[in-house]
């Protein structure tokens, strides 16, 4: 956000002509966009005078996404297929594509055309003027609902008051990475990837452009509330232990009333002398207490559950297939 903004303009310039592109598109189930994305490539980063590569990454798609994309890569020497072997999710996706992602620049792409590839030139142009991270900022999402707007917005300044890595509000995984950001990434051997924390996380010269995001061109979302609520979970453990540093703080606290309390009785009880207690007082100040011990242990729960993820070290993906890779 700001810190990128105001890191200066570097002055190593780049020359792209040549140079190659990497476009990285995680599928899960995008059939019906397939031929649009393909058409649409083709009119815009097709044009640039770049070597394009095309990773799709099939995260378990259950429709015909990976056969169109096998039929696509046998006549299409650009289009390079993983095709993972059961649905991972999304960061796992893009993980397993950024991986495999040869170019001098690499961008992520959603399938669904939601981050339109005509903006790519201008990332590139700015990659030449010495940005390695070059990230589309949406600037209107009237195309999102309004619940969905109120909670993004919400987790953006949760996320951003307890983490030390803010995220520029509004970018998502669309953008431009030179290679030394994506050999960076490489070397954060976290099982739990929240891209958009690690891309904010790593630095380097970074650079933000407004664009427009549209509706989804075809098909449905695959993130329910239920899923977004996770993934901001996961996030926000990720990249900040302050939700389980709080307790101490909030415990001292009750500990402070609670001494406070029992002295003012004491004086009360020599002053006025003994009263009947109150049952109702007693009953709020017990559940409160409780509840507050079950929060906490909850949220270490959230913690020592991810820590157990990350411990076991299985694979944050599988390859199933690859296609055209050694073309
Ligand atoms: N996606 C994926 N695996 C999943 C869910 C989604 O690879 O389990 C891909 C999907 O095909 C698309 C991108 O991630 O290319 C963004 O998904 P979607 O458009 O459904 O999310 P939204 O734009 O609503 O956030
Ligand atoms: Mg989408």
């Amino acid at each position: 956000m700001a810190r990128s903004k105001t890191s200066a303009v570097p002055s190593s310039a780049r020359q792209a002509r040549g140079r190659r592109l990497s476009l990285v598109v995680p599928m899960h189930n995008e059939e019906p966009v397939l031929e649009t994305l393909f058409a649409r490539l083709d009119d815009t980063v097709g044009r640039l005078p770049l070597d394009l590569e095309i990773v799709c990454v099939d995260d378990g798609s259950r429709d015909a996404t990976l056969e169109l994309l096998r039929a696509r890569a046998a006549r299409d020497r650009r289009v390079r297929v993983l095709s993972l072997s059961r649905n991972f999710g999304k960061e796992a996706a893009l993980t397993a594509g950024l991986e495999a992602a040869t170019g001098d620049m690499v961008v992520p792409l959603d399938a669904d055309l939601q981050d339109p590839p005509e903006l790519i030139g201008e990332f590139v142009a700015l990659w030449e003027q010495g940005y390695d991270v070059v990230y589309g900022v949406r600037s209107d999402r009237t195309s999102d609902t309004v619940l969905k707007r109120t909670t993004a917005n919400a987790f953006y300044r949760v996320f951003n008051a307890l983490s030390d890595y803010p995220i520029p509000a509004s970018t998502g995984d669309f953008r431009l990475m030179d290679r030394c950001v994506i050999e960076a990434l490489r070397r954060l051997p976290e099982r739990n990837r929240f891209m958009k924390g690690l891309f904010a996380w790593v630095g380097f010269r970074q650079v933000g452009v407004p664009y427009v995001r549209p509706a989804r061109m075809a098909g449905t979302t695959a993130w329910g509330y239920r899923k977004l609520f996770r993934f901001a979970i996961d996030g926000v453990t990720a990249f900040t232990t302050l939700p389980l540093r709080v307790w101490t703080l909030v415990g001292i606290g009750a500990a402070l009333v609670a001494i406070l309390t029992g002295l003012g009785l004491i004086v009360r009880v020599l002053i006025v002398g003994r009263d009947v207690p109150g049952y109702a007082s007693l009953m709020v100040v017990l559940l409160f207490g409780f509840a507050l011990q079950m929060i906490a242990l909850g949220v270490m729960g959230e913690y020592i559950g991810r820590m157990y993820q990350e411990v076991k070290g299985r694979p944050t993906y599988l390859v199933k297939d690859r296609i055209g890779f050694d073309a």
